[in-house]
């Protein structure tokens, strides 16, 4: 038994052990800690307290994959409602279908009885407001709904701060089952609608019990664009070691170009229960917790560096 996570996991992870210990499945388990991340207000990329889109609103993205049976589900863009990992679960339960995004996100969520709430805490909405106070006149931001020319803002307030953040949960039970998630508010400031690597099966998350399972955080634009989580599989599938698979899934990054170059992050894991977690920035942690552990533990990423200049992050 096993539970792997990003750092600002921590939070949830000895309750997904709870699970497994209590019996309960990989999914069940990954599902428990990431509720707890999307609870806890004082994360600000993920669930409640996350930092809203450029117009204030908090849309959120995640996906739950199970590494049994290649099943998954996700939600992208959904507002409104606090839990979008048990949302992506019942897509994956309840759906022939893989991804919902929007308003059929939502009216889904009501469907399963979810209840709606409020996202935004006031703190998120005061450093939200502050840095577009910083980027752009009064008088924009007094009518941003109707302003023309969206995508300029996007670009400026966006520049020179990391405004991103997500979790990741990747569990294999007593069984050899494994299940990763990914749950997040995205980027800060984001332009509406736009949609990072954290619902995309592939991109942000990936599991299968044969091989392991990868999830990312980061620079969403680069995991898409690079298909990073499934990449880290396959490499294990062609026989790599985990920790040359999660290296050669970072240096697949650097052939990007600008502006997709930005601070890349991956938590992996084997079939055999051995982790692994990647990061091209100095000093990033992860956190892991087996069933013979009292306490998490905190340990430090493998350094890949690359040419990640870009500010935008
Ligand atoms: N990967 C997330 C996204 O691009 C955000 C992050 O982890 O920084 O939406």
């Amino acid at each position: 038994m096993i539970i792997v996570a990003s750092s600002n996991g921590k939070v949830g992870i000895s309750a997904a052990m709870a699970v497994l210990r209590n019996g309960g499945s990989a999914i069940d388990a990954v599902e428990a800690g990431i509720r707890l991340v999307e609870s806890n207000p004082q994360d600000d990329t993920v669930g409640i307290g996350g930092i809203p889109n450029l117009l204030g609103q908090v849309e959120l993205d995640a996906s739950i994959m199970d590494g049994r049976t290649l099943a998954a589900g996700a939600v992208a863009t959904l507002r409104g409602y606090e839990h979008p990992i048990s949302i992506a679960r019942k897509v994956m339960e309840e759906l022939p279908h893989v991804l919902l995004a929007g308003s059929g996100a939502e009216r889904f969520a009501a469907e399963m009885g979810f209840q709606r709430g409020e996202l935004l805490t006031e703190k998120a909405r005061e450093v939200w407001e502050e840095r577009l106070r910083q980027a752009m006149p009064e008088a924009v931001l007094a009518n941003l709904e109707g302003e023309p020319d969206l995508r300029q803002w996007v670009k400026r307030v966006r520049e020179s701060r990391r405004s991103g953040g997500t979790v990741n949960f990747l569990a294999q039970g007593a069984d050899g089952d494994i299940c990763a998630g990914v749950s997040t508010s995205g980027q800060g400031w984001k332009y509406p609608g736009r949609v990072g690597d954290s619902p995309l099966i592939g991109a942000g998350n990936y599991a299968d019990n044969r091989y392991g399972a990868a999830a990312c955080t980061g620079l969403g634009e680069m995991a898409i664009l690079a298909g990073t989580a499934r990449s880290v599989v396959l490499y294990l599938k062609m026989g790599l070691s985990l920790e040359e698979a999660g290296r050669q899934a970072m240096e697949d990054l650097h052939a990007l170009p600008a502006p997709y170059l930005g601070e890349m992050n991956i938590v992996a894991l084997d079939r055999d229960g051995r982790h692994a977690a990647f990061s091209n920035r100095e000093d990033r942690t992860y956190v892991y917790m087996t069933g013979e552990m009292d306490e998490p533990e905190e340990l430090p990423r493998v350094l890949v560096p690359g040419d990640t200049t870009a500010d935008l992050e």
